[in-house]
């Protein structure tokens, strides 16, 4: 059996964390096109030098681009049981450009907006080390990471930034997990994080 599996939810659904857990349970890579695009530009490969020449100018990798990516990681021995892309198409664009591969599962995390806004709304960033916290483990604004550094808030955790990110999920995602018609499970995401795991668990049963 192989899985390939879109895992989307909005900012604050744990998808991240998910995704790693599902990765260890089935043996498969997990990946979001954020870290692709880093390990592309690290790699030195000629795309990688033309991802690293449009982000020094301050401007987008383009869909077609980002799909190219995707494509040359998909290719790799290590996907061949499958793979778990966490995040990915986040808009109809970019579901257009993904037209070289058909997933086996789309897994929607579904986390209610109130309750991403309070788990987002709390969270902490070190400015040492750029480990992320939260207000609901105790920790305040201005302690100290254990790297030694302060932690803050950052300014895209602030209430109106969460909003506006959770609607541009709804706004340009949703459509995406539509199209997936059949091969979409839903997946509530209130819990802890097993009990969300084992729902993922038997949604790909
Ligand atoms: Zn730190």
């Amino acid at each position: 059996m192989s899985y390939k599996i879109l895992l989307m939810g909005p900012q604050g659904s744990g998808k991240g964390t998910q995704a790693e857990k599902l990765s260890e349970r089935l043996g498969i890579p997990a990946f979001g096109m954020g870290q692709l695009l880093r390990d592309e530009i690290a790699s030195g490969s000629d795309l990688g030098l033309k991802f690293s020449g449009i982000l020094k100018a301050g401007e987008l990798v383009s869909d077609e681009d980002a799909a190219e990516m995707l494509k040359r990681r998909l290719a790799k021995s290590d996907t061949q049981n499958g793979y778990i892309l966490d995040g990915y198409p986040r808009n109809m664009s970019q579901y257009e450009a993904f037209n070289f591969d058909i997933p086996t599962h789309v897994l929607v995390i579904d986390v209610p907006r109130a309750e991403s806004l309070k788990r987002l709304g709390g969270r902490l960033t070190c400015r040492g080390c750029g480990k992320v916290a939260s207000i609901h483990d105790g920790l305040k604004v201005g302690d100290l990471c254990p790297c030694g550094s302060a932690w803050y808030q950052r300014e895209d955790d602030t209430p109106e930034a969460i909003t506006r990110r959770l609607e541009i999920y709804e706004h340009d995602t949703m459509p995406v997990v539509e199209n997936y018609g059949k091969l979409v499970a839903h997946v509530d995401g209130l819990g802890s994080i097993e009990e969300v795991f084992a729902r993922l668990l038997t949604a790909l049963e």
